[in-house]
C-alpha cells in the first residue's frame, strides 16, 4: 500500500507556518507498515489543488488531504477531493446533526457558514468517531484508471490541518482503514519512557548495544526483533525514548513493549528515568510530594512563574503546592523572602530564596531559582548560569548550573532541571513531614 500526504494552506508555502503534520503522518505510516512515497504542499486555491491530489491518487493507493476542512470560503478542500472525484458535494444529515448540537451544547447558535462543513462528495463518507473538532474527517473512494487502463480501487483522506483534530483522526480512523485496504493486521503498540539528565547523543550511546541486540533479532527473524527505539528531544519535556512494537495481537505488543522497557530501565538507570508516557516531570514531583505528606513552595526569579505554571497544570495540585513568589527584583528577594546575601545570582542568594520561600509559605519544601536568562550577562556572570536552591525540611543545599541555549531555552531547561532535582532528593528523602 503506497501512501501519498498533501497538505493544503498558503501559510505553509509562505513559511508562516511549519508543516509538522506531514512528518507526523509519514511517521505514523512507516510504524504500521504503509508506504510512504510522497509529501505535497499547496496553496488554498481550487486549480491547484484538484491538480495536485489528482496527480498524487495517480501515483499511489491512497492520499492522505491535510487542511482546509474549515468553515470559511478559503477552505476548499472538499470542493477539490469531489471534483478529483468527478461527483457534486452532498449535505450529511448526520453531519449537521453533530455540528449543531456541538453548537447548541455551548449555547450557541450555528453560523450558516459551518453548514459547509457537513458537506460530503457524493460516496464519501463522514468520519463520524473521533470528531475532535467541527470538521469531520473524510474518507472518499474512488476509481482510477490502472497502468493498463483497467479501474483500480484507491482512496483519499480528508483531515482538518489542526494538529490535535489531525492526529487523532489519522491515528484512530485512518490508519486503521489503511491497514484494513493493505491486508495488514499487525498491532502497533508503543510506550514512551520519560528521561531527564542525559543528552540526545549520551542516551543514544548507552542504548546502542541494546539497538544493535534489536536490529540483529530483527533480521533474524526474532519475536523482540519487532521492537524498535527511537529519541526524541522535547524541551521543556525532557528526551522520550520510545519503544514501539509490533505484533500479531494487543497481548503479544504489549508483553514485548514491557519487555524492552525492562531491559532499557537496566541500561539507563532509575535516576535517569522519571517516568513514562502521559507522566510529567510535575506530576511525578507532585506524587511523590504527595505520597510523602510533603507540601512545596517556590520562589522563583529568572523562571518568573514557569516552575508554577507547569506545577498548577497539573489537576489536584493543590493537595501538595502553596505557591509561589516572584521575587524578580533584588528587594523583593530581600523584603519578601529576607534574603541578604549579594550577589543574587549566586548559590548562597538561591539557598536563602529557598528558605525564605519555605517560611513566608508555610511549606516542608523550599525551592528556588536564580540566574541569569540572557542574553546580558549579570553579576559577573554567563547566560545560562542557574542556581538552584533547594530546603528539605531545614536541610539546604544548592546546584550550579551552565544551560545552552537563548533566553526561551534556559528558563525552559532551568524549569526542569530543577524539578528534576526536585524529585531525585524527595525520591530519596525519608517520608513524613518533620
Ligand atoms: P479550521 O477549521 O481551523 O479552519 P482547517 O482544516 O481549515 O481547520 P487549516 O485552516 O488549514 O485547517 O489550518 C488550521 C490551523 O492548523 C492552522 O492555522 C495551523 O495553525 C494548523 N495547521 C494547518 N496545517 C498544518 C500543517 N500542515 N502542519 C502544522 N500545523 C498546521
Ligand atoms: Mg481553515
Amino acid at each position: 500500500m503506497r501512501c501519498e500526504v498533501v497538505a493544503v494552506g498558503t501559510e505553509l508555502l509562505l513559511g508562516q507556518i511549519t508543516d509538522t503534520n506531514s512528518s507526523w503522518i509519514g511517521e505514523q505510516l512507516a510504524l504500521v507498515g504503509i508506504d510512504s512515497l510522497r509529501q505535497t504542499k499547496v496553496g488554498d486555491n481550487l486549480g491547484r489543488m484538484v491538480e495536485v491530489i489528482g496527480e498524487a491518487i495517480d501515483r499511489a493507493d491512497a492520499v492522505i488531504v491535510c487542511g482546509g476542512l474549515g468553515p470559511t470560503q478559503d477552505d476548499i478542500t472538499r470542493d477539490a477531493i469531489a471534483r478529483v472525484m468527478g461527483v457534486d458535494l452532498e449535505l450529511d444529515d448526520g453531519v449537521v446533526g453533530r455540528i449543531e448540537a456541538m453548537f447548541g451544547g455551548r449555547g450557541r447558535r450555528m453560523p450558516m457558514n459551518n453548514l459547509r462543513q457537513a458537506e460530503v462528495p457524493v460516496g464519501a463518507t463522514a468520519i463520524a468517531d473521533p470528531q475532535p473538532g467541527t470538521a469531520p474527517g473524510l474518507i472518499c473512494p474512488l476509481t482510477r484508471p490502472g497502468p493498463d487502463g483497467e479501474p483500480v480501487e484507491k482512496v483519499i483522506y480528508a483531515v482538518p490541518g489542526v494538529p490535535y483534530e489531525m492526529k487523532e483522526i489519522v491515528s484512530q480512523a485512518i490508519l486503521p482503514d489503511l491497514q484494513r485496504r493493505a491486508g495488514i493486521t499487525a498491532v502497533i503498540r508503543s510506550r514512551t519512557l520519560r528521561t531527564w539528565g542525559e543528552s540526545e547523543s549520551g542516551l543514544a550511546e548507552q542504548l546502542a548495544d541494546r539497538i544493535t541486540a534489536l536490529d540483529r533479532a530483527a533480521a533474524a527473524g526474532e519475536a523482540h526483533g519487532a521492537v524498535t527505539i527511537a529519541f526524541l528531544a522535547s524541551g521543556i519535556e525532557g528526551l522520550k525514548v520510545r519503544l514501539t512494537a509490533k505484533a500479531d495481537t494487543a497481548e503479544a505488543a504489549a508483553a514485548l513493549l514491557a519487555a524492552e522497557e525492562a531491559e532499557v530501565r537496566a541500561v539507563l538507570g532509575p535516576d535517569l528515568v522519571f517516568g513514562i508516557d502521559d507522566q510529567t516531570m510535575e506530576s511525578v514531583v507532585l506524587d511523590l510530594l504527595t505520597e510523602r505528606g510533603l507540601t512545596l513552595g517556590l520562589a522563583e526569579s529568572l523562571t518568573g512563574g514557569l516552575v508554577s505554571s507547569r506545577i498548577t497544570d497539573v489537576p489536584g495540585a493543590s493537595q501538595a503546592f502553596r505557591g509561589s513568589i516572584v521575587s524578580y527584583a533584588t528587594e523583593v528577594k530581600d523584603d519578601v523572602l529576607g534574603v541578604t546575601v549579594r550577589p543574587v545570582v549566586s548559590a548562597e542568594a538561591a539557598e536563602a530564596m529557598a528558605t525564605g520561600a519555605r517560611r513566608v509559605l508555610g511549606a516542608d519544601v523550599g525551592l528556588a531559582l536564580t540566574g541569569v536568562a540572557g542574553p546580558d550577562e549579570q553579576d559577573g556572570e554567563r547566560p545560562g548560569t542557574v542556581f538552584v536552591g533547594l530546603d528539605i525540611s531545614g536541610a539546604v543545599e544548592s546546584v550550579r548550573l551552565q544551560l545552552p541555549g537563548d533566553r526561551l531555552r534556559v528558563r525552559q531547561f532551568a524549569t526542569i532541571s530543577a524539578l528534576g532535582l526536585l524529585r531525585a532528593r524527595i525520591a530519596a528523602a525519608p517520608a513524613g513531614p518533620s
